[in-house]
């Protein structure tokens, strides 16, 4: 993997918070801070792993950087573009180039669509190929995934989970995007082909310069596929690094508890480590403690840990980690 310096992707302090009440007679409305406060940026070719256990809002944040949902404040940036406050017809050009694959083949796919006019939609919105050079682009992607040409009018009922994935991600590539939000791709598909939409996503990146962010509880895919890792809890980042260096030098007690429940090849590096269970459940992002979002489960909490939301700090090479006892 080569580190290239091109940020392609970068959001600052992104927050999205949802009402879920709102304030009537002089009363507060309520909010769920999905996304609080997250702030990181991905190099052209490379691909962010976003990891963290179901709800920490992972998802949230890579509609939100597609705006597909507004976000509440905050910076996005493509290519040193800001796009947070462009209307619908100055986004469009940034549509193109910034694609999502979602997690569920079955849904995301209209059924009463055959496979030429799901993988052709993109590419009539975007006012891309016409007549038979739009029919040839279409039977292209379908072999760049997979697939065979002959597929191309059949129906999403006549394929399996993991045909329907590649189906998706011909779909995101049709418009030839720069970048990918994956958002949970493989995690609704067996086992036996998680591997493979995986390894098809790697060539694809190498063969396009595709940028990704990859976001999964799959905490040994992600470390497969991504370049650096960023880890959320309750609508925070709390620590982000090279993907090598957060395997091997995880600080934050929160990854640390995530990433003991990997399973270690090593049968005795496997008997020296510790299963870290975390006790508690996640509080509610709708009232989450003030402090550390975490120290309800911290056995390390400290006294500032319940009055001081603690911010990333950079321990050096960009492995930065917000926690009051890291330094
Ligand atoms: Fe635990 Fe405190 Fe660090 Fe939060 S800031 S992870 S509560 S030690």
């Amino acid at each position: 993997m080569t580190s290239k310096q091109e940020t392609l992707v970068e959001v600052r302090n992104l927050k999205k918070h949802f009402v879920v009440k709102k304030g009537l007679f002089g009363r507060k409305a309520t909010f769920l801070k999905a996304v609080d406060n997250v702030s990181f940026s991905i190099q052209k070719g490379e691909t962010l792993g976003l990891v963290g256990e179901s709800g920490c809002g992972k998802t949230t944040a890579g509609r939100t950087i597609l705006k597909l949902y507004e976000p509440t404040a905050g910076e996005i940036l493509f290519a040193g573009a800001p796009l947070q406050n462009l209307t619908h017809k100055e986004l469009l050009p940034y549509r193109k180039k910034m694609q999502m694959i979602f997690q569920d083949p079955y849904a995301s796919l209209d059924p009463r669509m055959t496979v030429g006019e799901i993988i052709g939609d993109p590419l009539d919105v975007h006012k891309m190929y016409e007549g038979q050079d739009r029919t040839d682009r279409i039977k292209e992607l379908i072999e760049l995934v997979g697939l065979k040409q002959d597929h191309i009018n059949r129906y999403p009922h006549e394929f399996s989970g993991g045909q329907r994935q590649r189906i998706g991600i011909a779909r995101a590539l049709a418009v030839e995007p720069e970048f990918i939000v994956c958002d949970e791709p493989i995690s609704a598909l067996d086992v036996s082909i998680q591997a493979q939409v995986v390894n098809m996503l790697e060539e694809l990146q190498e063969k396009f310069g595709l940028t990704y962010l990859f976001i999964s509880h799959d905490l040994s895919m992600v470390r497969h596929i991504s370049h650096k890792v960023g880890v959320m809890y309750l609508g925070n980042l709390v620590e982000i690094a090279d993907a090598h260096e957060l395997y091997t030098n995880m600080q934050h007690p929160y990854t640390k508890a995530l990433l003991s429940a990997l399973p270690i090849p090593d049968p005795d590096l496997a008997e020296k480590s510790e299963r870290i269970h975390l006790q508690g459940d996640v509080p509610s992002p709708l009232n989450p403690p003030p402090g550390c979002a975490f120290q309800t489960r911290c056995a390390y909490a400290v006294q500032a840990c319940r009055e001081t939301k603690p911010q990333l700090k950079d321990m050096g090479n960009g492995h930065q980690v917000a926690c009051h006892i890291v330094h």
